[in-house]
């Protein structure tokens, strides 16, 4: 089994890659300098007046939305089952689209405060193992 050191990440631009476990990862978007965005994922113009973008750090934290737990054939080397969902971010009025900690799929509920972890999930169609962000379970505040 590869470290996850090796692994490449499924995508660059969209998410932080942390150099330890001690510091957390953030999902990156998008904005153009006339205040449009943040957009997710980062798009090459400004998808409302068509202006360059600029790099934006979207956290690590959101709430979920909307979400469901796939229990057909996945695909991509995904465990089965596995859960998507939409996630509205804490630092932008932004919901996103991302993968969900399968292990964690007993703990779901509309209105729960996840973290965004990067880590080895799936592989690249090929059997190549990759790194993608998904979202788990935070912890419970105090
Ligand atoms: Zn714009």
């Amino acid at each position: 089994m590869a470290s996850p050191g090796s692994i490449r990440p499924v995508a660059t631009g969209v998410f932080t890659m942390p150099p330890d476990d001690t510091t957390a990862p953030h999902l990156l978007g998008g904005a153009c300098d006339r205040g449009h965005g943040p957009f997710f994922p980062r798009p090459t113009y400004c998808p409302r007046c068509l202006d360059p973008v600029h790099e934006v750090d979207l956290g690590g934290h959101g709430t979920i939305y909307s979400y469901t737990v796939v229990r057909t054939r996945p695909p991509l080397g995904f465990p089965q089952p596995y859960a998507v969902g939409y996630i509205d971010l804490e630092e932008y009025p932004l919901r996103v689209f991302c993968l969900l900690d399968p292990t964690c799929l007993d703990e779901l509920k509309i209105g729960r405060r996840l973290r965004l972890r990067v880590g080895p999930f799936g592989d690249d169609g090929s059997g190549e193992p990759l790194l993608r962000p998904l979202f788990t379970v935070a912890e419970e505040e105090g």
